[in-house]
């Protein structure tokens, strides 16, 4: 029998405030069957009444089933459950637990106004509030053009940080919905905020910020009433009382203990307090025009608690504190015995200076620091709240007697994500790459895929994104987290249809023309979610909006099919400047391309057929431009040849060949086995080497430790990805201050390439439902493991080498079947396991189960 289990409605557990019309419903199975034949789903209102049964349906997949019932109603309780037949007809239980998704707003108008938070670092606001009666039931919804905390009766609301997270705040915000039903009570409750600017001023999109927030209250009687902002709300001046006394993302926090009250409590203090304004449209034009949508992304949340693992003691009495791991966040610190009035400076950073000082100059304009002024208690507790940090070290002034481990730690603070994969092998220095590489993504992942998290910058790159996202994505489920950014990705898109260089953007058309292998990530990362996660909505949903993407590059190419808007090149390269116009003619060849693939599974045929058409005539002037007569590749760069063989550009078998000939030369001769590659040269050099049937040269590639490469950051002590392979170095200390990042992400988009070569699993239909397990074990690697929890469930492929007889243990997820491949010249040694079909002897389709299987070069 089967056992559905995980189940997710829109990517999340159990969502409540959730504005999908149709929303989509995926889950897992387990139990000794294989194979789902048909399901059955089940939904059902709060009082029971059935809202849509589906029946049987014959289908094997689990994954995005649409909703097809009765309309949905805002503010309203679906539970849901599942039940499937397996392929003996067998019918399961139905799921158990209790699953359910509750709707928000479902475009319903807000009663609630926006009210002005004061112009200050920080505004409070609140609402006291008498209830008569029993409350059955609450639900809190809330947001701000800012960033806010909120407070019923004293008590934090949430474990979310930093909501209502960024969004392109000139289109939209995320609004975020509670369950506070436990908080509220009979007599005198308070509703209380604290606002600050966050991204909304940080980013330039206003000065002042605003709150806005309904508490729905449903009683015991099945009346109900709603407390919302507007009139009888109160504001504090902001200059009296008022412990947080500066806030910004990239600066930090500054906050004076003795200054603190009670005020979130209700009969708290209450004096300055004074009416609150509504916010009008003269002082925020954004209003017109914004949106308060769901919360279709992850929340922010404090994932990992650090521990120093050193504290040292300086001439000049500060203390550095070492967490060991670069990550974002901020730090905790507990204070006991102090005097009144003490102030401590915490500074943060990524590197140390040689003489063991803080090393800051890399964060350009970003202060980083959290300022701390004791109050009246003997211990007192304290995180910044409205801000974060990219760091590895603090330095701390003005912290009185010692500081022992006990006193201090941090939160690694990212999005809300599970994690899905993990990847070891028998090389310690590529263990260490790929947990680099995973800590680069959680450093990186807050709220918005940012291409570092430290510097004045901390922008949604959208070059960066769309390169690490395939590795992202076996890293950890991002299923909604994407979701939420290709929105905003789109809504940034100019007036002439190109996508943008950053999202959320951060001004209203500043862009002239989108850039190659940035603005793809509108095609890219479609993609993705498509093959992960078998999220063909969202393709359908943007496809229109992709395909002009492709239209309007070649409407200015005038009639040429040679295009050039390549503004960052191949960003970082390795002096190995690529043509421009060459660099975004290869891409378009590509993205034609890929999008036909893409709109095939979404049935736009006619579509495709023109893409593919496209495709040719780019492949085409590609040819023409760039290849001798005789097959020679005319731009001498590793990207332009990595890119040409990638995208299928090369005109003819010769010209292929002769292209794989003079990357592997340019590699091993002229580099001496280095790369050259950039931003975007580099996510596509080692696949490329492999589907040029060198997979040697590839592995070499992978091991080399010497300047550049993926290694020789880890030998200069790293422990997250860098901005540059050289950003420092034992022999020259730190590269160039002004753009010198110690945890950006980009180049580890070379994770994908364990998961997928080293240990062989790709996807090949339906998000996981059909997959090839095919690895490719290089000789200098003895075993190597990679787990990736998919949509379907647990996927493991371990090999290990004995002396040229390999062992491989791979497991297939119930309701998946993989295609079974041996490297090439290799031959099963001994009987096949249970399970295996055998297709052309290399070949073999394996069901659900676990397999062991050994083989050998074939003699
Ligand atoms: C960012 C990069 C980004 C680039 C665009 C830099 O400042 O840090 O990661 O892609 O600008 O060229």
């Amino acid at each position: 029998m089967l056992n559905p289990v995980r189940l997710r409605t829109e990517y999340k557990q159990n969502p409540i405030g959730m504005d999908e019309k149709c929303p989509r419903f995926s889950y897992e199975l387990n139990g000794n069957s294989k194979y789902q034949t048909a399901y059955r789903i089940l939904v059902e209102d709060e009082q029971g009444s059935q809202m849509w049964d589906s029946g049987f349906v014959q289908d094997s997949r689990s994954l995005q089933i649409e909703y097809k019932g009765a309309t949905l109603k805002p503010f309203t309780r679906y539970n849901w459950k599942v039940q499937v037949r397996d392929e003996n007809g067998v019918e399961s239980y139905w799921s158990a637990g209790d699953s359910f998704f509750e709707t928000g707003f479902l475009g319903t108008e807000w009663s609630g106004k926006w009210l002005s938070a004061s112009s200050g670092p920080l505004s409070r606001l609140l609402r006291d509030f008498k209830l008569e009666k029993t409350v059955a039931k609450a639900r809190l919804y809330a947001t701000a053009l800012g960033v806010y905390e909120i407070y019923v009766n004293g008590n934090r609301v949430g474990e979310d940080c930093l909501k209502p997270g960024w969004t392109d705040y000139f289109e939209r915000v995320q609004y975020q919905a509670y369950d506070v039903t436990e908080l509220l009570k009979k007599g005198d409750n308070t509703l209380a905020s604290t606002v600050t600017g966050g991204w909304f001023s940080c980013k330039g999109y206003g000065n002042s910020a605003a709150l806005l927030a309904e508490l729905h209250i449903t009683y015991a009687d099945g009346s109900t009433e709603k407390i919302v902002t507007g009139k009888d709300w109160k504001r504090f001046y902001v200059h009296i009382q008022n412990p947080i006394r500066f806030s910004h993302l990239y600066n930090g926090e500054a906050f004076e203990a003795w200054e603190e009250t009670d005020w979130k409590q209700p009969g708290g203090y209450r004096t300055y307090a004074v009416a609150a304004p509504e916010t009008d449209i003269a002082s925020h034009a954004i209003l017109k025009t914004i949106k308060v949508v769901w919360q279709s992304g992850a929340d922010i949340r404090r994932m990992i608690r650090m521990e120093p693992v050193k504290i040292k003691k300086r001439p000049n009495a500060t203390w550095i504190v070492d967490f060991g791991q670069n990550f974002t966040g901020w730090e905790r610190i507990h204070l006991k015995n102090t005097m009144q009035g003490t102030t401590i400076v915490i500074k943060h950073g990524e590197m140390l200076n040689p003489d063991g000082s803080l090393y800051v100059e890399n964060l350009r304009n970003a202060w980083q620091r959290t300022i701390y002024t004791t109050g009246t208690h003997e211990e007192e507790i304290y995180e910044p709240q409205f801000t974060y940090y990219g760091f590895r070290y603090l330095e701390i002034s003005g912290w009185q007697g010692d500081l022992t481990k006990d006193q201090i730690c941090a939160f690694a603070v990212y999005s809300n994500l599970e994690q899905t994969g993990s990847f070891q092998c028998s090389e310690p220095m590529l263990n260490k790459l790929y947990e680099n590489i995973v800590w680069g993504q959680r450093s990186n992942f807050l709220d918005v895929p940012t291409d570092c998290p430290q510097r004045d910058e901390r922008h949604g790159w959208t070059g960066d994104t769309q390169v690490f996202a395939n590795m992202a994505t076996y890293n950890m489920e991002c299923g909604d987290f994407y979701t939420k950014w290709i929105e905003d990705l789109n809504l940034g898109r100019s007036s002439n249809g190109s996508y943008p260089h950053v999202a959320p953007k951060m001004a209203i058309e500043p862009h002239l023309k989108g850039a190659t292998g940035w603005a793809d990530a509108g095609i890219v990362c479609p993609h993705i979610m498509q093959t992960k996660y078998a999220d063909n909505r969202i393709v359908r949903k943007y496809f229109a909006n992709m395909v002009r993407w492709l239209d309007w590059q070649i409407e200015n190419a005038g009639g040429s099919f040679l295009v050039n808007n390549a503004l960052f090149g191949d960003w970082l390269n390795i002096d190995a400047m690529i043509d421009n116009q060459y660099l975004s003619t290869a891409y378009l060849g590509g993205m034609t391309k890929l999008l036909a693939q893409m709109a095939v599974k979404i049935g736009e045929n006619s579509e495709a057929q023109r893409l593919e058409e496209m495709h040719r005539s780019v492949k085409k002037a590609f040819g023409e431009a760039y290849f001798s007569p005789d097959g020679e590749l005319q731009e001498k760069t590793q990207t332009a040849a990595v890119l040409a063989i990638h995208f299928g550009l090369c005109p003819d078998e010769t010209a292929h060949r002769r292209t794989i000939e003079y990357l592997k030369q340019d590699i091993v001769t002229n580099r001496n086995l280095h790369l050259s590659t950039g931003f975007l040269g580099t996510p596509l050099l080692l696949r490329t080497l492999t589907e040029a049937g060198e997979l040697d040269l590839a592995y070499d590639l992978l091991l080399q430790t010497t300047y550049p490469g993926w290694l020789y950051p880890v030998t200069q002590g790293a422990t997250t990805m860098w901005e540059r392979w050289n950003s420092w170095t034992e022999e020259n200390g730190f590269g160039d201050p002004e753009m010198n990042s110690f945890n950006h992400y980009a180049y580890g988009a070379v994770g994908d390439w364990f998961f997928e070569t080293i240990c062989g699993i790709q996807p090949m239909e339906d998000g996981f439902k059909a997959f090839r397990l095919a690895p490719l074990p290089g000789k200098r690697l003895t075993h190597a493991e990679a787990v990736y929890h998919s949509a379907y469930g647990e996927i493991r492929s371990a090999w290990k080498n004995d002396d040229g007889t390999f062992t491989w243990d791979f497991t297939v997820p119930v309701n998946t079947t993989a295609a079974v491949q041996l490297p090439p010249g290799m031959i099963p040694d001994g009987e096949l396991p249970d399970g295996l079909t055998t297709g052309d002897g290399k070949t073999f389709s394996a069901g659900p189960g676990s397999y062991q299987l050994q083989f050998k070069a074939a003699e």
